[in-house]
């Protein structure tokens, strides 16, 4: 049996993006293991129903809610005695309010960079599941959370499985991070096949229940070249040493090879459970209803090279890692405008890839890698990938 914990171990949790995926995972940590985690802040868009009930059940005081429009749907089902934080401000005003150890980033797209940043200054540790802060301003987030001595827990699962593998290693040891792709739905279609997807096709994850644009995201790869970006910062290697490797069952979460060849994998069911888990319970392990592999009813697990001319989101994703400076964040700007055209109709599939390309290309300068540099390249590339989306 897991030891019960003394008081100051139970991790006090700020969620951003409760309502979403990964917000209603960590709900389900919570639940799990209520003697680890206590919540103590939610915040979502404009679910203002779902997050009354969730401050209801948890016995949260402390909300906030984005959308203006929204309010009265969560205003009308909180009790009395709940703070509600409105519009993005609302967010940082919440991480100043709350006392807490831990908060979680779970929002999509480049809205949790502002809040990690906060949460950095009020002295909590950081879990990210939005790799869009990451890959935007991972040199930012890294230094800042250096100097004030937090730690930044990643929640994606390659990077959760990294960081299990790296545990206590330098990172003159590493030869290799390979981060594992399922591959997406189209891993197997012909480019002709690729090109005519529609959006449901694209939704259609063989291995992950998650949000609409990582999903998307996933049958691109964009978002194993955003991931490639997120260990380069996460983990401090240079980009040619993260590979990609396809493995269709999403078993095995992702991989370190040392400098001696011996290779370190971390592997579960592909349940959001577990990494959001060990980010809040590190560095401890504690026992949890999750349903354990079974490797006999496993029985193989296979491995192929990722279609990098068929699927040019990884190599961008190398040349935006590699040549730094705002150029992640043009890559990541102009990919979360195209699958927003994509997803409202006004994009072909294979217009993603291509419409970042091209923004990619048209950024001449690089005015480099300061926060405002870097909102303003983000600005830049959706208004240029604006244009060419028409
Ligand atoms: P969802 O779309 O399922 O949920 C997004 C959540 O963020 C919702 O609670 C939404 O609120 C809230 N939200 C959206 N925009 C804002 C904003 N501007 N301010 C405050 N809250 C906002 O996304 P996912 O949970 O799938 O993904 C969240 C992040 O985690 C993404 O960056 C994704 O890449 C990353 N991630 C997700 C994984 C997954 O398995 N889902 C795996 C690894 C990483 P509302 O409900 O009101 O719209």
């Amino acid at each position: 049996m897991s030891a019960r914990p003394p008081s100051e171990t139970r991790k006090r949790v700020i969620i951003l993006g409760s309502t979403g995926s990964i917000g209603t995972s960590a709900l389900k940590v919570a639940r799990d293991i209520p003697e680890w985690m206590e919540v103590v802040g939610l915040a979502a868009a404009r679910s203002g129903a779902a997050l009354a009930a969730q401050a209801v059940e948890f016995g949260v005081k402390h909300v906030a809610l984005t959308e203006r429009a929204a309010l009265p749907s969560l205003c009308g089902a909180l009790p009395d005695g709940v703070q509600v934080f409105p519009g993005e401000e609302g967010l940082v005003e919440l991480i100043g309010a709350v006392e807490a150890d831990l908060v979680l980033i779970a929002i999509v797209g480049t809205a949790g960079l502002r809040p990690a940043l906060a949460a950095i200054e009020a002295g909590c540790d950081l879990a990210i599941a939005s790799k869009e802060v990451l890959v935007m301003a991972g040199e930012i987030v890294m230094e800042a959370a250096r100097r004030k001595g937090v730690a930044v827990l990643p929640v994606d699962s390659e990077h959760n499985a990294i960081f299990q593998c790296l545990e206590g290693r330098a990172v003159e040891e590493v030869s290799r991070l390979i981060l594992t792709a399922s591959g997406g739905p189209f891993r197997t279609w012909s480019r002709e096949q690729i090109a005519g997807a529609s959006l449901a096709q694209a939704l259609k994850h063989p291995t992950w229940e998650m949000g609409r644009k990582i999903t998307i995201d996933s049958a691109t790869l964009f978002n194993k070249g955003l991931e490639m970006i997120e260990a380069r910062w996460l983990f401090g290697v240079p980009m040619e040493r993260v590979d990609v490797i396809v493995h269709p069952q999403s078993i095995i979460h992702s991989m370190v090879e040392f400098i001696d060849g011996s290779v370190l994998a971390q592997l579960s069911h592909s349940d959001m459970c577990f990494p959001i888990q060990y980010a809040v319970t590190w560095p401890q392990r504690v026992r949890n209803s999750l349903r354990p592999l079974d490797f006999a009813a496993l029985r193989q697990l296979d491995f192929e090279e990722a279609r990098r001319v068929d699927f040019p989101a990884i190599d961008l994703a190398v040349e935006a890692g590699t040549r730094g400076g705002s150029l992640p964040a043009i890559y990541n700007a102009a990919n979360e405008e195209a699958v927003a055209a994509f997803v409202e109709g006004r994009l072909g599939f294979s217009g993603i890839w291509d419409v970042v390309a091209r923004t990619m290309e048209a950024h001449a300068d690089d005015g480099g890698a300061s926060l405002e540099a870097i909102l303003a390249a983000d600005g830049w590339a959706r208004e240029a990938a604006g244009r060419l989306i028409g």
